[in-house]
């Protein structure tokens, strides 16, 4: 379910371009920066897959949007640009690569500064005199709005005597900077606001753009807003070589800028600043969304050019947001041990607060109703710190056609035909029908300890049953808490066989990964599973974080599996049972299983004399091999027991699969 690239390309073109009016020309966004360059990144990317797609007014291509009537327009002297965003240390270096190829031999001087979530602006002065401040505009015209810029304290009206930068108080010098609120004007604001009964403002960057775009000058002056320069521009461009020359003629000039500013010359140092700011700017008097990061040296950085809209010598580094879009690929229904279903979004991999996020809970029927989440949506994922991912929102602006509302009863019986679900009248919570909490757990321990799982002898059905009922188990984990003084309680423990037990449990804190992973009961996941997966995957990390795509790489694992695998690691529930284990110091350990069978599958087929199927299966997985329940195309080998019914034995020839006797197994083994 999933909308082509071209109609996918016009649909953000079209939302990304209502964003940006309301945002640049309405100072009303509607929605975060994050969700904006979260789709933003998917545009692009998009392009970048199909270039022949890019139309004019495609975001990617305009800086701001077009102007609002009421000011006189001016042309720039040079196009004030946009920067491209760079969001972890990867995307600098492949930045200074590309500059690398088109200035080769260059030793680069990176200058790093705050960036400023303001209203671009350029100063204009002659002779020393302010004459103009123009809007950036769509980059090349801006809106002339100097009568309100003239209310605004810090821009000084006469540039300030100075001798190393005398010159720059002749001719014509333009300096350009951010209007930005500071967020304690900001708050103030906002308090003045509540306490006259009237509505408060969003946040200060659109109260800044919005202010200074008001046709009322006396309303601007009323405004606590600044100015803070970043850029100071000459006729001649080689009277300024450096933009740490820049900011020295700035302050020298007499107009504020920020402190924070530095040069560095490895990509090293620079991830250093941008790390040392991470947590910093939070407490910086304005809002910042990250950093700008320039080649120091301005006639290589001139040298380097413009593609689209922005400047190949500078990147904007763009802190983790706590938000990202991304889109549904499925719903996947896990069963808890409780048995209550959960739904599971899975999506594409995302970035979100600086963690890789593929699915999130969304918790039952009632909250997927509420939230209309569909397979196929674009939704918006929050996740701060060390919280749980969430789907905060869907971005029905994006839904496809065809898209149908999640039917959760429909699910489950296409999910789980085997089972029958309750949905008792006053719960949000679908249940298994007539599994209580401890029947489940007394299969699920059971399971958990059987021979081709865990293999704990002593912990049989009865045990289970005595453990569960005594309300010493809760869940798996609890088996590893247990002590022996709690056993002897119950009428079922003397001595002996309590510190039998105990020591069966404690002996079993390393299993081989394999047996965990087939113990914990996934639905769908027998031994056989179980091995191909943790050998794909080779630790439990690797399966709690790998795909539905990777997962049906894996040979033998289909969509359904792969589903059941990925909804289960899912489940909060037992990721936190997982925590517990490592807590108690259950390590599973993976060893490559490689013997004499490596890369072999077997099929058995009728009634062996010197074994049972489970132990054949059982020493052929030990010597590397593959046991398989049905026959196929890539089976190698058919063990022909006796009792053979003659369609396998066709089926073997179809498929030139080799038939061996029991004997032969044998010796193979
Ligand atoms: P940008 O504004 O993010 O970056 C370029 C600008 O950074 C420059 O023009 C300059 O004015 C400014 N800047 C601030 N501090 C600076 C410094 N120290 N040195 C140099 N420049 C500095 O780029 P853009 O593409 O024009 O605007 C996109 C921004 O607007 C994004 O942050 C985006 O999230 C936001 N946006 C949001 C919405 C929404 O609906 N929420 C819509 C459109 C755009």
């Amino acid at each position: 379910m999933s909308t082509p690239p071209n109609q996918r390309l016009k649909e953000l073109r079209e939302l990304l371009n209502t964003y940006s009016y309301q945002y640049h020309v309405l100072d009303e966004p509607t929605v975060s920066d994050a969700v904006y360059d979260g789709l933003m990144r998917e545009l692009k990317g998009l392009e970048a897959d199909h270039p022949d797609l890019i139309t004019p007014d495609s975001p990617t291509q305009r800086v701001g949007n077009e102007l609002l009537g009421g000011f006189k327009k001016v042309r720039h002297s040079s196009r004030m640009l946009s920067l491209n965003d760079v969001f972890d240390r990867s995307e600098v270096q492949a930045w200074v690569e590309r500059m690398n190829k088109l200035l080769p031999g260059q030793k680069h001087e990176f200058f790093a500064d705050i960036k400023m979530d303001g209203l671009a602006c350029a100063l204009i002065y002659e002779d020393g005199l302010f004459v103009q401040a123009i809007t950036r505009g769509d980059s090349f015209i801006g809106e002339d709005i100097t009568s309100n810029v003239r209310t605004i304290k810090n821009v000084p009206l006469r540039l300030r005597e100075n001798k190393t930068f005398h010159g720059f108080l002749q001719g014509r010098t333009e300096i350009r900077g951010e209007i930005i609120m500071l967020k304690r004007d900001f708050e103030k604001l906002n308090e003045q606001q509540k306490a006259a009964g009237k509505p408060t403002y969003a946040n200060p960057r659109n109260l800044a753009a919005g202010t200074v775009r008001q046709l009322d000058p006396k309303l601007v002056a009323a405004r606590p807003l600044r100015f803070r320069a970043y850029d100071l521009l000459r006729d001649d461009p080689t009277e300024v070589a450096t933009h740490i020359m820049a900011y020295e003629a700035i302050s020298a000039l007499g107009l504020s800028r920020n402190q924070q500013e530095s040069v560095f010359t490895s990509v090293h140092d620079v991830m250093h600043f941008v790390d040392e700011w991470d947590e910093k700017r939070h407490s910086l008097p304005f809002n910042t969304d990250g950093l700008v990061i320039k080649l120091n040296n301005r006639a290589e950085y001139a040298q380097l050019g413009v593609v689209g809209k922005q400047p190949r010598g500078a990147v904007a580094y763009k802190y983790a947001a706590e938000q990202a879009t991304t889109i549904v690929k499925d719903i996947v229904i896990s069963i808890g041990r409780t048995g209550a279903a959960t739904p599971v979004a899975v999506f594409d991999p995302v970035v979100v607060a600086g963690t890789t996020v593929q699915h999130a809970s969304l918790h039952n029927a009632d909250e997927i109703e509420r939230k209309d989440v569909r397979i196929g949506d674009t939704v918006v994922i929050f996740k701060a710190g060390d919280i749980i991912p969430q789907v905060e929102s869907v971005v029905t602006e994006l839904r496809p056609k065809n898209a149908k509302p999640f039917d959760f009863a429909h699910e489950l019986q296409r999910q789980y035909p085997e089972l029958e679900f309750v949905r008792p009248a006053d719960e949000v919570v679908y249940r298994v029908k007539g599994a209580t909490g401890p029947l489940l757990l007394k299969k699920a321990l059971e399971h958990f300890a059987s021979r081709g799982a865990l293999d704990i002898d002593t912990l049989g059905e009865k045990n289970v049953v005595a453990l569960v009922d005594a309300d010493l188990a809760h869940d798996l984990a609890d088996i590893y808490v247990i002590t022996k003084q709690d056993l002897l309680k119950l009428d079922r423990f003397a001595d002996i066989s309590a510190q039998k037990l105990v020591d069966a449990i404690a002996a079993k804190k390393r299993p081989p990964l394999e047996r965990f992973v087939y113990g914990l009961g996934i639905r769908h996941v027998g031994v056989q599973t179980a091995i191909d997966i943790v050998n794909a995957f080779g630790s439990l990390d690797g399966l709690v974080h790998a795909t539905i795509d990777q997962l049906k790489a894996v040979d033998g694992v289909g969509e359904v599996v792969a589903e059941s695998i990925a909804a289960w690691f899912a489940d909060e529930d037992n990721l936190a049972l997982l925590d517990k284990f490592k807590e108690l110091g259950v390590e599973p350990q993976y060893e490559r299983k490689t013997g004499k069978l490596n890369g072999k599958s077997f099929v058995v087929t009728g009634t062996l004399e010197s074994m049972g199927r489970d132990l054949a299966a059982e020493k052929i997985r030990a010597q590397g091999g593959t046991f398989q329940s049905s026959l196929g195309k890539d089976t190698d080998y058919l063990v022909v027991g006796s009792n053979v019914g003659a369609s396998k034995l066709a089926k073997a020839a179809k498929y030139n699969t080799i038939q061996i006797t029991e004997q032969q197994l044998l010796e193979m083994l």
